[in-house]
């Protein structure tokens, strides 16, 4: 039942470690990346430039398409069809990969395509790239 609160409490120890830095500087391994929580709570700590995480692509494509298409379905594994923005659509001809952030529509008058999410953003709000994936690290990043 108290599942929940040990979690946190938890948590909280881990917090309380980090404020003990010389002890644990030694034991700095190199944090898995298989630890997608790890990442959440680092706002600007002086310390995390040093591990370099892998910072492929930060911004989950699903999560973006999800938020700005209310339409949105997934249908086939990884792909999604919604309503296009960039024109008058009616039935869903935009065509997205909730993986990778490529988009298509099929519509014969419109066509907009990208192959990803930041140059979707940027379409969509009129946004100069590096804008764009300002904006998605703003909004959408961890
Ligand atoms: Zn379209």
């Amino acid at each position: 039942m108290n599942k929940n609160a040990d979690r946190q409490r938890s948590s909280t120890a881990g917090v309380a470690r980090e404020a003990a830095p010389d002890r644990d500087q030694g034991r700095y391994k190199a944090t898995s990346s298989a630890a997608p929580a790890y990442g959440s709570a680092s706002g600007g700590r002086p310390g995390a430039r040093h591990q370099a995480p892998r910072r492929h692509e930060p911004i989950d494509p699903r999560v973006v398409y999800a938020d700005l298409l209310e339409d949105l379905e997934e249908r086939n594994q990884g792909f999604a069809w919604a309503c296009c923005p960039f024109h008058d659509d009616r039935r869903p001809s935009l065509c997205v990969n909730l993986e990778s952030g490529w988009y298509k529509c099929h519509s014969s008058s419109c066509g907009e395509t990208g192959s990803n999410i930041v140059g979707f953003v940027g379409r969509l709000l009129g946004l100069e790239y590096a804008e764009a994936r300002r904006h998605l690290e703003t909004h959408y990043g961890s």
